[in-house]
Parts: structure tokens; C-alpha cells; sequence
């Protein structure tokens, strides 16, 4: 008896801490967007990367290497919950070349796919990153 009251009370406080990391989480990225908003800061970073670029090679690649099985792990989850989606970017990942200029824009050079419904795998743009964007959100908001 004792014992399930102690074990109940060290999974509230685990429960408790596991929030507390949480908001931590989200206090410090919110504390990084301000900052990146802030010129100076921009600025700074910018300069401490061109000074560092040896440094951040080594670090960008052990973290990748790091974040390998979270990266492996989310598009496992991502494939399972959207088999649709890509299944279709896979077919046209193969039978469609990227080629010549972004079909929107016509001025950059074209880099994605874009697919305006996932259900005809074949039927997709050939556009350039902005534009990509433009149109990921163009369909979501037409989803709604
Ligand atoms: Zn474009």
C-alpha cells in the first residue's frame, strides 16, 4: 500500500518535471525567435558563423549524425500516417525529371515538386522553393 503510494507519487512528480522541461522548451525557443528578429543579434550570429565555419561543419555534422534516428523515426511516423502523400512523391520523385524554370514564376529554376492533389501522384508542378511555398499554403488554405 505504502509502496503504490510512493511509486504514484514519483510518477506525479515525474509528470510535474516533464512539464516543467516542456514550458522550458518553449519559453527558450520563443526567447530565440525574439532574438532573431533583432537585427543586431542576425547580425552577430552571422559573423560568428563566418569566423567558426570550421567549427560549425564538425558541429552541424554530429549533430545530424545525433539527430539521425529522430530524423529516420519522424518520417517513419510521417509515411505511416500519410501513405498517400508519399506514395505519390515517390512516384513522381521517379518518372518526373525537375527541369527548366519554375512554372509559376518562370524566373528561378525549377527544384520541387508540387502536388495540388495527392491522389494523382503524376499531375504535380515543377517549381522553385518560394513558389513551393506559396502553393503549400494556397492548398491548405483551400483545404479548409
Ligand atoms: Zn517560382
Amino acid at each position: 500500500m505504502v509502496l503504490t503510494i510512493e511509486v504514484k507519487l514519483g510518477t506525479l512528480k515525474l509528470g510535474i518535471r516533464n512539464m516543467d522541461k516542456e514550458k522550458e522548451r518553449i519559453r527558450w525557443r520563443e526567447s530565440k525567435r525574439k532574438q532573431r528578429q533583432n537585427p543586431l543579434v542576425v547580425q552577430k550570429e552571422k559573423e560568428y558563423k563566418s569566423k567558426n565555419t570550421e567549427k560549425q561543419k564538425v558541429y552541424s555534422r554530429e549533430s545530424a549524425r545525433r539527430n539521425m534516428p529522430k530524423v529516420v523515426q519522424r518520417t517513419k511516423e510521417f509515411r505511416e500516417s500519410n501513405p498517400e502523400k508519399y506514395k505519390a512523391w515517390i512516384e513522381a520523385g521517379k518518372k518526373i525529371k525537375l527541369e527548366g524554370l519554375c512554372q509559376r514564376c518562370k524566373k528561378n529554376r525549377a527544384t520541387d515538386r508540387h502536388h495540388p492533389d495527392y491522389s494523382k501522384p503524376l499531375e504535380v508542378e515543377l517549381l522553385c522553393k518560394p513558389c513551393h511555398k506559396k502553393a503549400d499554403k494556397e492548398r491548405i488554405e483551400n483545404d479548409r
